[in-house]
């Protein structure tokens, strides 16, 4: 839906075709108050999704406000990535099949995803509710968006299946001593002089969630140096990347000397997007 028409159909309590078909007098008094009231905190650059209070991310639905980022479409594209590598591990070990991710002797467990940074949830919410095998834990440092993804998580009737942690990555893990198949990742990435520049409604969310210090890869280099610590061997690490930094990131990955890259899958607009890799073995 554009703008105007997720304005309209919250304003009526419609559905997008209603909106076109249904012959409607005028707005009665409290829509027509909630539209003004909208459409000014639209003028002066807020996002829509912030001022409906909600967005749609994998077909569902996510409360959001400013202590989380807005779920971009771009993001689904590492969900799928990371739906097809589960997906394709569980039809082997389905098969009978040992895999080294999912060894056909442990069917019974539950393949174990951790996402670090969740802000809204709707990485970890989209994979258990797409991944009925996945047992998901969630990270993020900010309290207040742990509670939005816990509401998120319970209004997509998926909190039995994610474990939230408040957590600086991969920090409050440490004592678990946990390994996991797949880490999923969506840091911020921007690089911080560069953020001013960007189109007004990026400053309505929050910094941290954007902010990838001087480079923009500053998360890269933190996150691939700790996650060899925390994935099975083979485990694989999917993160979601910005514009332009396929080459710097494969740099990072390449001196670690801990991951090999399987893949670097491009979004709709033909730019690299997300890459994935996998951890060698312990030595
Ligand atoms: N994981 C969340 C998302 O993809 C938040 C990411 C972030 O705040 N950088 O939308």
């Amino acid at each position: 839906m554009n703008e105007a028409e997720l304005l309209f159909t919250q304003a009526l309590g419609c559905d997008r075709a209603a909106l076109y078909f249904n012959k409607r007098g005028s707005l009665n008094s409290r829509q027509a108050a909630f539209v003004s009231t909208a459409l000014k905190r639209r003028i002066k650059g807020e996002p829509i999704q912030y001022i409906l209070g909600k967005t749609e991310f994998m077909g569902l639905e996510f409360k959001v406000n400013k202590d989380v980022l807005i779920p971009r479409p771009e993001t689904e594209i590492l969900v799928e990535t990371a739906i097809k590598i589960v997906r394709k591990f569980v039809a082997l070990a389905k098969g009978g099949q040992t895999t080294a991710l999912w060894p056909a002797s442990s069917q019974v467990r539950k393949l174990r995803i951790l996402d670090i940074g969740t802000g809204s949830g709707c990485i970890a919410i989209s994979l258990a509710k797409f991944l009925p095998e996945a047992s998901i834990t969630a990270t993020d440092i900010s309290d207040k968006a742990l509670e939005t993804a816990k509401e998120n998580a319970k209004f997509n009737n998926v909190e039995d299946k994610i474990v939230f942690l408040r957590s600086d990555l991969f920090e409050s893990l440490a004592i678990c001593d946990m390994r996991y198949a797949i880490c999923v990742c969506n840091p911020p990435y921007i690089a911080a002089g560069e953020i001013d520049n960007l189109q007004p409604e990026i400053k309505y969310e929050p910094r941290i969630a954007l902010d990838g210090g001087k480079d923009g890869l500053g998360f890269y280099r933190r996150i691939i140096k700790e996650a060899p610590d925390y994935l099975r061997d083979n485990g694989i690490l999917i993160m979601e990347i910005g514009f332009g930094q396929a080459q710097a990131i494969g740099d990072i990955f390449r001196e670690s000397g801990n991951f090999k890259i399987l893949e670097i899958v491009k979004d709709y607009n033909n730019i690299d997007r997300v890459i994935t890799a996998k951890r060698g073995r312990k030595e």
